[in-house]
């Protein structure tokens, strides 16, 4: 199982609005931001509003509608960056053996330039 919940997340922190970010969408079940140290020419983060640190977490305990609007805000920044017809990737680092370093779940969207094959 995954870590309980830490209200004092990095990310939880950006959400409260006591770290500043730049923000990119926000909604009622989802939050997006640039990351801070760029792997691509577009790099941005979108996570959920409510406490999940994992998918598991996320995708067992989060209502249909949370679901729905987060995946639907994941799009919806990729399509507003324009990166639909290009083609883009989004990814999600789950727990240790994914690397993940802030335990409030995150997908990144990479973009705005050809990314080449996935590297593990
Ligand atoms: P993870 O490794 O957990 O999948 O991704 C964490 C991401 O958060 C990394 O890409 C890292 O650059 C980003 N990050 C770490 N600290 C900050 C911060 O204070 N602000 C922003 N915007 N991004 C951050």
């Amino acid at each position: 199982p995954t870590l309980p919940y830490d209200d004092n997340n990095l990310f939880a922190k950006i959400l409260r609005g006591e770290i500043p970010s730049t923000k990119v969408y926000e909604d009622d079940w989802a939050y997006a931001f640039e990351d801070i140290n760029p792997q691509a020419e577009i790099h941005t983060l979108v996570i959920p509003k409510g406490r999940y640190v994992s998918w598991d977490d996320f995708s067992t305990k989060a209502s249909a509608e949370e679901i729905a609007g987060f995946v639907r805000a994941v799009g919806k920044v990729a399509r507003d960056k324009g990166l639909v017809e290009p083609g883009y990737r989004m990814m999600a680092n789950i727990g240790a053996h994914g690397g993940q370093e802030v335990p409030h779940l995150h997908v990144h969207i990479f973009g705005g330039q050809f990314l080449g094959p996935m590297i593990a």
